[in-house]
């Protein structure tokens, strides 16, 4: 029978390189040159062990280096660096309730903001225009505006993660949260609803949408 460790480090694929600062940082890099994030706005969150790390508050994606980014323990208690980002609640919820993920990442790009303000809130918003986006993240629920860094977004947010095969959640007039068990699967959520919203707002929310009887087939 194997122990908890060994489940544990078979779970975090890529092992060490997964909760490396390094890593981290060039996943930040990754999502500000993507136009992802955009001044001091978006963050992320990625197990280490039994503690999670989280970005600076208060520093562009842009900016963060190893030596900035901050350790905090199950209960969200400073272990080592600065002030974890405002959303340090939203991320710890979401990786409490999901223990399966390993990765969280908040992004606001501009499209994503942009679809969400054209669409209503509900279970099943973005409408499916791409395989990757259905592959990923469809049917894409949306919460209604709650203001950021409050417990009440960090709880709403982390009941729809929790759902099955959800790994994407909109957020009215703010931005996205998606999840992985590493950083290339949360990224890959990441960009296949930023490019489906960028068609979705492109084509001013008129797109054909793939086929119903489609849609199964995708995956
Ligand atoms: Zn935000």
């Amino acid at each position: 029978m194997k122990g908890n460790s060994q489940i544990k480090a078979e779970s975090l694929k890529g092992g060490d390189s997964l909760s490396s600062k390094e890593t981290f940082c060039r996943f930040c890099h990754l999502l500000y040159d993507r136009h992802l994030v955009t001044g001091v706005g978006g963050n992320m969150a990625v197990r280490s062990g039994e503690n999670i790390l989280l970005t600076p508050s208060g520093y562009s994606l842009r900016d963060v280096e190893p030596d900035m980014v901050v350790t905090v323990d199950g209960e969200g208690l400073v272990i080592e660096g600065a002030n974890p980002t405002k959303d340090a609640g939203m991320h710890l919820a979401v990786l409490r309730a999901n223990p399966d993920l390993n990765v969280v990442f908040h992004v606001h790009g501009t499209y994503l903001v942009a679809a969400s303000v054209m669409l209503e809130p509900g279970p099943d918003t973005l409408p499916p225009i791409t395989p990757g986006f259905v592959y990923y993240a469809h049917p894409l629920p949306m919460v209604p505006f709650l203001v950021p860094g409050t417990q009440i977004l960090a709880d709403t947010v982390a009941e729809k993660i929790s759902k099955r095969h959800c790994r994407a959640v909109l957020l009215q007039n703010h931005g996205l949260v998606t999840v992985g068990k590493n950083f290339e699967e949360a990224l890959n959520v990441a960009e296949e609803v930023d490019e489906a919203a960028r068609i979705f707002v492109l084509t001013r929310g008129k797109a054909k949408t793939i086929p119903l009887e489609d849609l199964s087939r995708i995956g």
